[in-house]
């Protein structure tokens, strides 16, 4: 029985997040259906207002005295929060800095660091070319060996693939928690677990899990992990990233990019690097204040709503995308690229034709707005709180008229 959209107007009536779509600043009057908050979130309506205010009264009233006022301590405040709203981690081991690319660097190289003697790398051929390629570039740097998993678009990377390659030269095993393509969502916990029993390392890349569903750094025991906070988070185009260290590494942390602002005493402007004490040493250089300020709304959103009953809405909306794309676009020869399990499945899902790319432009030039990746997915970014199921009905409609 094909849901109705009075079905999904019912769905939206019955929705505990409703009312969280109100807090973003609306779409132009072209957008029918935004279904790409998976690779840019939209604006909270705060973050204007708060950058506003910060212009008029921080920046141009306390200009360069802000710095020692509390501007150069929050990366680590809002790291703390956003740690508590989204990441399960205690406070004193997560920052707000740089970009992911750059803190996936630091990351799996302080994590190699750590395994002097072992060799080997670990990473899944599915994974973001961010990090497949920062991954090259430190093998190639320091005479490393690539170990290559293959895991397939419904399955994922599973724990048993990563235990047969595991052996005593593995230093860091690194894989996405949310596949990019296909909205895998791996197992963290055990594949943590697995590296850890054979001697290594794990760097986690939480871009498509932040803000969407259920993380716990701490309790998995994780070493390290990143990710970006213009997604799920909504920060906006290119604000921070974050870093994570778990604190039992935090003593003997070394990261590669030895910048001022980690180390000890950074003022002083002394010879030689001494890191700071703490999460401050993953830090480098000087933050983006504009940036973090927003990652804090996004951070106090996702704490308000609860990141479990976001979870919650997005697994409804997956469901429902995957009830609407069997009934009318499998018999126009889609194929699901994401897992049906939407307990596998993170906030997004990839239907695939051979001629994705023309109709993600037809789409897109008619108002409904997903996206394209390589070489024939469409993928449906279905953000839990700014999205509502009729968008996400209407959305797919126009999809089965155009792909017709
Ligand atoms: C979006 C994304 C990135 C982006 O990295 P940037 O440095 O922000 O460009 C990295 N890794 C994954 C898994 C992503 O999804």
């Amino acid at each position: 029985m094909t849901l109705t959209r009075e079905d999904a107007v019912s769905l939206d009536a019955g929705d505990p997040l409703a009312a969280f779509r109100h807090r973003f600043v609306r779409p132009s009057e072209d957008v029918i259906a935004y279904l790409d908050g998976n690779s840019l979130g939209r604006p909270l309506q705060s973050i204007g207002k708060v950058w506003a205010s910060f212009a008029a009264d921080q920046w141009a009233g306390r200009l360069i005295r802000g710095w020692s006022e509390g501007w150069m301590e929050l990366p680590q405040v809002v790291g703390d929060e956003l740690a508590a709203a989204a990441l399960g981690a205690a406070a004193g081991q997560t920052v707000i800095a740089d970009s992911t690319t750059v803190n996936f660097y630091k990351a799996v190289r302080a994590a190699i660091n750590l395994r002097p003697g072992r060799r080997k790398i670990v990473i899944d051929r599915d994974n973001f070319p961010t990090n497949r390629y920062v991954v090259e570039s430190l093998a190639k740097d320091l005479g490393l060996e690539i170990v290559w998993l293959t895991g397939s678009e419904d399955t994922g990377i599973t724990v048993a693939d990563v235990e047969g390659v595991l052996d005593d030269q593995v230093a860091v095993v690194t894989m996405s928690h949310i596949a990019y393509r296909s909205g895998y969502l791996a197992d963290a916990e055990a594949i943590t677990s697995a590296a850890h029993r054979a001697g290594a390392l794990v760097v986690w890349d939480l871009c498509h899990s932040v803000g969407s569903c259920e993380i716990e750094l701490d309790r998995w025991q994780v070493d390290f992990a990143v990710g970006c906070t213009y997604k799920f988070v909504g920060a906006g185009p290119g604000a921070p990233a974050f870093a994570y260290v778990n604190t039992a590494h935090l003593d003997r942390l070394d990261q590669p990019i030895w910048g001022w602002l980690g180390r000890q005493d950074s003022f002083e402007m002394e010879q030689g690097y001494v890191p700071a004490a703490g999460i401050r040493s993953m830090i480098s250089g000087t933050p983006s204040v504009l940036g973090i300020l927003a990652v804090r709304e996004g951070a106090a959103v996702i704490a308000e709503a609860g990141i479990g009953a976001i979870r919650g809405k997005a697994q409804a909306l997956g469901e429902m995308t995957i009830a609407l794309a069997d009934d009318w676009l499998a018999p126009l020869g889609f194929t699901l690229g994401s897992p049906r399990d939407s307990a596998r499945r993170g906030g997004h899902v990839s239907l695939v034709r051979s001629d994705a790319r023309e109709l993600c432009a037809e789409l897109t030039q008619a108002g409904v707005i997903p996206d394209f990746r390589t070489p024939d997915a469409i993928r449906i970014g279905l953000s839990p709180l700014p999205t509502s199921f009729t968008e996400v009905w209407d959305g797919l409609d126009l999809m089965r008229e155009l792909a017709r």
